[in-house]
């Protein structure tokens, strides 16, 4: 029987049909390490082609310990069924590959990860999917650039480097009465943000950072939220309402809810479609360490969110810090964003601009002791990078500017170290920082 909770941290451990190893009684969810499933019969196997009963066929479409992984996820986000895949960039390309097709365009927040922006802005482009960027500080500009090709709004709940959330009600609320879905990714507000709750129609996330927690493995899910009407308006979600020749004439927003009783046919469609022909699967033994990672995320989660009020607190009174990008220092729309979207906590990034600029954000980066100096986030280990030069070094100065990296600017990715030596590390960097910034003065 499925434990059913309203808590996450029981949740992570119990959500799912999971609950001990069938064949050997197992309480860890074991690695399922295999490439094929021996079916029944061949009425057996028939059936499950023929998607008229679930069940394993080949693990480049699903796999009993990465089920165990989807089943709990997608219960903590309050959604109905999700798809691991191998990386948190697959999650996001077959997120939109799984609507549209060369022609078609989607809508997107231009605040989003560097990798995201560049499979939006070249890789999409060169497959003929076209991505119309809106600013997300008028959520009706989301309106004004859809047109019949349209098929998905994109946002990030909390983009870095600005921190300022994404309205995801607003959005998803445009995009119902056109038919068109909003994906969100939500990687970096896990537990504080369920963009369900808000009316988004999918999530992907990176297991890679928050819910990994380990630095160890790259992963990625798409979690469908069930509800969606795929078929509301046929000719603007054309992959749900057209017979699929691949798959011997299904059309899949009608198909799925009266074979599978719910209605997930995007994700039916990622999995048997997408994941059989792209093949981006995520391995068992990659599940297996997401799993472990998942198991204890709520704790952690709170405490990297502890961790970083604590940090923006000591950071807001130093003197070499122009300023501090924290969701809770917000004020007016940006501060209503904050309240509606990051209920249960503002997250763990934390942004700080130093006065000496350029040379006091190498000077802070090289000073640094504990704090690890990685492109990543999201890690148990405290991070940082000066994105300058290094991320966004290749922009140009008003390229950068527009990204919301001023060139003082340091990201800081807030881990569970104690409070008090991680903001002993960030003083001693600081001063080191601060002297540059005499220098520059003088
Ligand atoms: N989405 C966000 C918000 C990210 O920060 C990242 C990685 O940094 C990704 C997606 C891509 O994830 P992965 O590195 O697992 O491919």
């Amino acid at each position: 029987m499925p434990v059913i909770s309203q808590h996450s941290e029981t949740l992570a451990l119990h959500a799912g049909s999971y609950r001990r190893d069938p064949a050997t009684n197992s309480v860890a969810v074991p690695i399922y390490q295999t490439t094929s499933y021996q079916f029944d019969s061949t009425a057996h196997a028939s059936k499950l082609f023929a998607l008229q009963e679930l069940g394993n066929i080949y693990t480049r479409i699903m796999n009993p310990t990465t089920q165990v992984l989807e089943e709990r996820l997608s219960a903590i986000e309050g959604g109905a069924a999700a798809l691991g895949v191998s990386s948190g960039s697959s999650a996001v390309a077959l997120a939109i590959q799984n609507v549209a097709s060369s022609g078609d365009n989607i809508v997107a927040s231009p605040h989003l990860y560097g990798g995201t922006y560049n499979l939006f802005t070249n890789t999409l482009r060169q497959m003929g999917i076209e991505v119309r960027f809106a600013d997300p500080a008028n959520p009706e500009n989301f309106a004004d650039l859809s047109d019949e090709k349209t098929r998905a709004y994109f946002g990030e709940t909390l983009p870095n480097p600005r921190l300022v959330p994404f309205p995801i009600a607003e959005v998803a609320e445009i995009g119902r009465t056109r038919a068109i879905p909003l994906i969100v990714d939500n990687t970096a507000a896990p537990l504080t943000c369920r963009p369900f709750d808000h009316g988004a129609a999918v999530v992907v996330h990176s297991l890679t950072k928050y819910i990994g927690g380990h630095g160890t493995s790259i992963g990625g899910i798409i979690i469908d939220g069930g509800n969606f009407d795929w078929t509301a308006k046929p000719a603007q979600q054309p992959h749900f309402n057209q017979p699929d020749g691949s798959y011997h004439g299904a059309v899949w927003g009608t198909l799925v809810p009266e074979a599978l009783g719910a209605p997930i046919a995007y994700i039916i469609r990622a999995r048997v479609v997408l994941l059989r022909d792209l093949g981006a699967s995520l391995s068992p033994a990659n599940a297996f360490q997401l799993i472990q990672g998942l198991e204890t995320l709520p704790l952690r989660f709170r405490e990297h969110q502890a961790n970083a009020a604590k940090v923006t607190s000591f950071l807001e009174d130093h003197d070499a810090v122009s300023r501090v990008i924290y969701p809770s220092l917000f004020g007016g729309a940006e501060k209503a964003l904050a309240d509606k979207y990051l209920a249960k906590g503002h997250g763990a990034l934390v942004g700080l601009e130093l006065i000496g600029g350029i040379d006091a954000g190498r000077a802070f980066i090289d000073a640094l002791k504990l704090i690890y100096h990685v492109a990543n986030i999201g890690d148990a280990r405290s991070l940082a990078i000066h994105p300058a030069s290094t991320t966004h070094s290749q922009l140009s100065a008003a390229d950068q500017l527009a990204a919301g990296v001023t060139p003082g600017y340091v990201r800081l990715s807030v881990g569970i170290e104690h409070s008090d030596d991680i903001i002993a590390d960030i003083s001693q960097a600081l001063d080191t920082a601060s002297a540059i910034s005499l220098k520059t003065v003088a």
